[in-house]
């Protein structure tokens, strides 16, 4: 008897033609995965099945669960597909797991298999019922033994873990996060992974009024981030200049909105330049002023990439939520200064007019200037998935 690891791709099977790469993309990612773990591989036309160590087990399933693309993952036995054989595995099981209820679940993907699907869930049951003071329920069965038989062999799923769903990292095109050191913009960056899209980040930082541990703030919540992609590359522009214009020549309540404005601009140079197809933002509708839709109106109005904004609906507790989920909330709560947060507005406009922000950029010379040298003058760094990494 044989355990292995079936895995189950959920969305991709919806898509047709492309179906072929999101599997060669999967098993990559997969493999990458449990690069440091001791397993081999057989790949068919609808699963992935992985042979492992026992005492792996665990850690495996775990850091497959990390893995975006796979529905669900199952613990199956794999056995000669003799009805004999087949009762007495379902009745050690049975035996094992000390339930009251108990439903035998048969597919005959065999479909030459002298018997039929009904009569193998009778003669497996008959066994059980005879050997154990279990009882058969078909509607709401505490244990569910569902079995496939193939010519040469039968699985009896042992039991089934959730993955995360999504598609494979790396069918999707490349988008820029716009990364804070806040709990959203990396929740922001989990829900695009989940899509199959690549990140790169960028962040604004605006020194000596924000500081160095901002940044290993950053580096930090990335290192999270790794387990969904081993590599993120994170721009670091330089943005304390054109702040300090903003500050000194636009009226306070608008600040904030010709601030964001900036950013888009510099965001999307970067991100033509690096060939990334969207921008990503962690903003949710009304969290804060910059946020209604009036200000997301004028701030878009300086660009025409596509701009992705994954929790825009989301309520704030289900993104803590998932923050603890994927690891960066703990992270995020640290206080930080961001430069959004250092030069806060006391009142700042909920409803700008478009016309009064170019009136306010008219008045900072050079502006444009100035963001194609903050552009220029980036730091990049790149924050890689450490080689010790295989417990997360
Ligand atoms: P977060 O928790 O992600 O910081 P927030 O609720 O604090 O978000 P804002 O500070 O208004 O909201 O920021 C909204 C979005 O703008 C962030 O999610 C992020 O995508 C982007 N952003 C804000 N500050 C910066 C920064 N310094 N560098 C890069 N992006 C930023
Ligand atoms: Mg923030």
């Amino acid at each position: 008897m044989d355990r292995k690891l079936m895995i189950h791709f959920g969305e991709l099977i919806t898509k047709g033609k492309n179906r072929k790469n999101f599997v060669k993309q999967l098993e990559d990612n997969i493999k990458h995965a449990l690069k440091s773990f001791n397993v081999t591989y057989d790949v068919s036309h609808d699963h992935i099945y992985i042979s492992f160590l026992d005492k792996e087990k665990d850690a495996i399933i775990s850091r497959l669960q990390d893995v975006s693309g796979i529905h669900a993952i199952s613990e199956i036995l794999v056995i000669d597909n003799k009805l004999e054989t087949l009762q007495q595995v379902a009745l050690e099981i049975a035996k094992d797991e000390k339930k009251k209820t108990f439903k035998i679940e048969t597919r005959r993907l065999y479909k030459q298999y002298p018997l039929v699907s009904d009569v193998i869930n009778r003669q497996i049951a008959r066994v059980i019922l005879q050997n154990t003071n279990m009882k058969v329920d078909v509607h709401n069965p505490e244990l569910l033994l569902k079995i496939q038989i193939y010519e040469k062999e039968a699985f009896i799923f042992y039991k089934t873990y959730s993955g995360s769903g999504g598609y494979p990292l790396g069918v999707g095109a490349k988008s820029l996060l716009l990364l804070s050191g806040g709990i959203d913009s990396p929740v922001a960056a989990y829900h695009m992974l989940r899509r199959g899209m690549k990140l790169e980040c960028i962040h604004f930082a605006a020194p000596p009024y924000t500081s160095q541990a901002v940044i290993d703030k950053l580096k930090e919540l990335l290192s999270v981030l790794n387990k969904y992609q081993p590599q993120i590359k994170l721009h670091i522009i330089p943005f304390t200049k054109i702040q300090e214009a903003i500050y000194k020549e636009v009226p306070e309540p608008y600040c904030i909105t010709i601030m964001r404005r900036a950013m888009f601009k510099i965001a999307t140079k970067v991100a033509r330049q690096i060939k990334a197809r969207a921008l990503v933002t962690g903003e949710s509708l009304g969290q804060v002023a910059s946020q209604t839709l009036e200000s997301i109106d004028v701030i878009n109005e300086v660009t025409n990439i596509p701009i992705i904004r994954p929790l825009a609906t989301v309520d704030k507790i289900d993104i803590i939520k998932t923050a603890m989920h994927i690891g960066t909330y703990e992270i995020s709560i640290i206080p930080y200064e961001d430069c959004c947060t250092i030069f806060t507005p006391r009142n700042p406009t909920t409803r700008p007019k478009l016309e009064n922000c170019l009136e306010y950029e008219a008045r900072i010379v050079n502006l444009d200037e100035m963001i194609d040298i903050s552009v220029k003058e980036r730091e990049i760094i790149i924050v890689k998935e450490q080689e010790e990494s295989k417990f997360f």
